[in-house]
């Protein structure tokens, strides 16, 4: 089965991931997200039995300037102090971490069963306007806190928000997290499809300004189902278009959001008092396996099988029938 860990050369690898205090306390499931890149995991938490998402993350992969030193000695990558000093209903929660002499392992709460946007939004092809607003409120809300708290994400984009089955949305990946100070960045260090035209064109920025731009990209994708611009000249030169179905509301809000002048372009207040993200929305509306056209999804392991969109495990008996999420042909560069 897909949700077996077998193959030699990949446990051995696995072995590496997870050696130390980490076993004592996890077993891996299997891996989520589809991405290369992904050394992230469900798993399986002996102590309590439930299922919580690790992210394997490699010493030697971490940027120079993404390290900081705790006030006990300890060096820690942002990924980690950052996520580990938050709290947020719309931002992923941190459970625990820990860590060999190759990796950090940083342990998550499960949320939802792995779906993030990239995901929905090829199974959805663009969500109704309401639908829309709903879940991108959620996303600014978290933003805007971590900018009240001077955190920049720095990567913010359709794949790293996960949804649940009732629309619930948190923020995932601190890996290009930052603290901002008043030095201006320039290194841009998340997705082109998502980068202002400013920062584009090489001038240092300040953070927030290219994050509320990077939103616009990513409510545009989730109401329309494809990408404002397709390519670096279109993002530089281009005027934003919308469908003719494309509300007044939603257009006056991403033209704000997605200003070519940085002077002019909305703050993370103005887009949260616009009217189309305070519009009524019948949730009830709309059903989230209906939208996604999926079965309930399961994981097997150690003969039983575990719902993934509960809360707890939920153990069912194995005659069961049931269906796996699809793996989506992922995914963007990073
Ligand atoms: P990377 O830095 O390699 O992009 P991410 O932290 O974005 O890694 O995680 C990769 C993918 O794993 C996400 O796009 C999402 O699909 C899934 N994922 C990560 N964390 C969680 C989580 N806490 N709950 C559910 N799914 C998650
Ligand atoms: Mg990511
Ligand atoms: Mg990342």
């Amino acid at each position: 089965s897909e949700c077996q860990l077998e193959s030699k050369e990949s446990s051995i690898y696995k072995e590496d991931m997870c050696t130390g205090d980490y076993l004592k306390n996890y077993q891996l499931v299997k891996q989520i997200g589809s991405g290369g890149f992904g050394c992230v995991y469900l798993a399986y938490g002996l102590m309590d039995s439930k299922l919580v998402v690790t992210k394997f993350i490699q010493k030697s992969k971490v940027y120079n300037d993404s390290w900081i030193s705790t006030d006990d000695g300890h060096r820690l990558p942002n990924e980690i102090y950052i996520l580990n000093r938050i709290q947020h209903d719309h931002i992923v929660n941190m459970i625990d971490f820990y860590e060999n002499d190759i990796y950090f392992q940083l342990v998550m709460e499960k949320h939802g069963f792995g779906m993030d946007l990239f995901e929905f939004i090829e199974k959805t092809n663009g969500v109704p306007e309401p639908l829309g607003a709903y879940i991108s409120k959620q996303l600014i809300e978290a933003v805007d806190y971590l900018h009240s708290h001077g955190i920049l994400h720095r990567d913010i984009k359709d794949e790293n928000v996960v949804l649940d089955d009732r629309f619930h949305a948190k923020l995932i990946d601190f890996g290009s997290a930052t603290y901002l100070t008043d030095k201006p960045f320039k290194a841009f260090c998340g997705t082109f499809e998502y980068c202002s035209p400013e920062v584009l064109r090489g001038n240092p920025y300040r953070g927030p300004e290219l994050e509320i731009w990077a939103i616009g990209v990513t409510i545009y994708v989730l109401v329309f189902g494809r990408n404002p611009f397709s390519g670096i000249e279109e993002i530089l030169k281009n005027t934003l278009e919308f469908s003719d179905s494309a509300s007044a509301d939603l257009q006056y809000l991403l033209s704000g959001m997605m200003n070519r002048s940085v002077e002019d372009r909305f703050s993370l207040r103005d887009a949260l008092r616009s009217k189309w993200l305070n519009q009524t929305v019948f949730l009830d509306n709309y059903d989230f396996y209906d939208i996604c056209d999926l079965e309930r999804s399961c994981v097997e392991f150690q003969n039983s099988r575990y719902i993934l969109d509960e809360g707890p495990v939920i153990s069912l008996a194995t005659s069961t029938p049931y269906r796996k999420a699809s793996d989506p042909a992922k995914k963007s560069l990073d």
